[in-house]
């Protein structure tokens, strides 16, 4: 990527500019990467007009050729993908090697949603199944949303603005979106290649503030569809305002990972390890809580403590780095002040615990309290604090003890164990023998209670983004 001042919005198929300027920091120095415009809600009314009056040429195109747009699209991104992972690990401080796993993953988002494009079915309705229904035919078709708003959060810049803009174009709609400010440069650069394969108009992105031009993007009543990743005071005030539009809201979590007596110790400790420490914690499906039965706790505690200290925190853009920066120093004094808290009301710091700029060392923290503000909230960093209990009940009790329900996982080798760890925890998907962190694209991805609402994964949020007309035939 260039230098300063390259990267700019798309509003009706143009490269839009402004005077005023976002700067984006690096995460591990602070040094400006970029800036890129500040848009006004003017911009925000523009780029809405501008989805709006495409909606006719998305509806007029054939599926097909929506399917070869966007294994067009595909063929093109992989061959930069590895400059794309570049940006993400300056913009957001994540390891490269993360970075790069974030561009395969969007690569197959895409290639999902190329896939799905091409079977979007109604159904045959039994008419004559009803009074008065015989000899009518009935069939539902697949139509198109149409002006979308998609919001995304700064930790997966690519593929998280992927899962609303691919399906949202599969199904024939047209988007406005908004990447965070923070981290805003990997996806305008998305929306730049997209752009030339589609009609005017049909994919627009803003730059800004989220309290001004996210606010004309939930509150316009030419947007049909909200579709918002991040937190939950966010989506909240979003649901409050959005009115009459249908909504899908992927929010925060605190997700457990629970080791009961029987677990497979050592499967359980990379478990922990991948899912405490990837991009330093910042993630929605991270393991915030490790909830270990008293069996096993010492042995599970050594060895957690053995493979943390081997990690390697640094510069992201080494591959060999494990653990880079937090987004930003204010996210990192946060976990701080989270840590220190905890320590003063009892837990035991067994390694890490100290903070430089934006960087905080990965940290096991023993003998936690379920009533430590530090696992009561969703706590975004490299924190692995373990909860003991003593019995399976109490496991899944506390695992409960949580206004989230993103994902829970659950180490045992007792299928009857595992059996009621599904029916007992309260959450959008309960693992195995595997880590909250684990995703793959195609599968529905959402949380229970404050986690959110409805489901991210192509399939689902193609359906989710069309909506069923029936047609009568007398
Ligand atoms: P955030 O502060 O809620 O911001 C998310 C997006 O909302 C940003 O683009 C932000 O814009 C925008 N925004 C802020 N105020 C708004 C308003 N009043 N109206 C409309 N949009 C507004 O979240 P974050 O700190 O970037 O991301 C971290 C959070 O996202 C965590 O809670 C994490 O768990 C969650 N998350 C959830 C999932 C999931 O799939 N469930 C995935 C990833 C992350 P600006 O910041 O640019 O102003």
């Amino acid at each position: 990527m260039g230098g300063s001042n390259r990267m700019k919005m798309i509003i009706n198929g143009n490269l839009v500019n402004k005077d005023k300027k976002i700067k984006v920091k690096n995460p591990v120095n602070k040094s400006i990467i970029d800036t890129v415009p500040h848009a006004e809600r003017e911009d925000a009314k523009k780029a809405i007009h501008a989805a709006n009056d495409a909606k006719k040429a998305m509806k007029d195109m054939s599926s097909r050729k929506i399917s070869g747009i966007l294994y067009d699209i595909h063929h093109d991104l992989s061959k930069i993908q590895d400059e794309f992972a570049v940006i993400i690990t300056k913009e957001t401080g994540k390891p490269i090697r993360d970075s790069k796993f974030e561009m395969k993953r969007s690569l197959d988002t895409l290639l999902f949603a190329a896939e799905e494009s091409k079977r979007i079915y109604g159904e045959t309705i039994p008419l004559d199944a009803g009074i008065g229904g015989s000899k009518i035919l009935g069939f539902t078709i697949k139509i198109p949303m149409g002006v979308l708003s998609a919001i995304t959060p700064f930790n997966y810049p690519v593929n998280l603005a992927m899962h609303k803009i691919a399906p949202a174009i599969a199904a024939k709609n047209t988007v406005v979106i908004k990447p965070s400010h923070k981290s805003p440069l990997a996806a305008l650069k998305l929306v730049e290649l997209m752009t030339p394969y589609l009609p005017d108009g049909v994919l627009n992105s803003l730059t800004g503030d989220g309290k001004v031009i996210g606010d004309e993007m939930v509150t316009n009543n030419l947007v049909n569809k909200i579709s918002f990743t991040g937190s939950v005071a966010t989506g909240m005030s979003i649901a409050r305002k959005a009115g009459f539009k249908k909504l899908t809201l992927e929010l925060g979590g605190n997700d457990p990972l629970v080791v009961l007596d029987d677990a497979n110790i050592d499967n359980a400790v990379s478990a922990a390890v991948r899912g405490s420490y990837v991009y330093a914690g910042q993630v929605c499906i991270a393991v915030k809580r490790i909830i270990t039965q008293i069996g096993v706790v010492d042995e599970f505690t050594d060895k957690l403590l053995s493979e943390t200290k081997k990690l390697k925190l640094g510069d992201p853009l080494n591959p060999k780095t494990d653990v880079g920066p937090l987004i930003d120093e204010e996210a990192a004094l946060k976990v701080e002040n989270r840590v220190k808290d905890a320590l003063n009301e009892g837990a035991e710091l067994l390694c890490g615990g100290k903070r430089n700029g934006a960087f905080y060392e990965p940290t096991v923290l023993d003998k936690v309290s379920p009533n430590m503000e530090l696992v009561l909230k969703e706590t975004f960093g490299p924190i692995a604090p373990i909860i003991r209990v003593d019995s399976v009940d109490e496991a899944f009790e506390i695992a409960n003890n949580t206004p989230y329900g993103l994902q829970a996982s659950v180490f045992t080798e007792s299928i009857e164990k595992a059996k009621k760890a599904v029916k007992s925890i309260d959450a959008g998907t309960v693992l195995i023998n595997k880590q909250s962190t684990f995703r793959t694209d195609n599968m529905p991805f959402g949380g229970f209670k404050m986690s959110g609402m409805g489901k991210e994964g192509v399939k689902y949020t193609v359906e989710d983004m069309t909506c069923s007309k029936l047609v009568i035939i007398g």
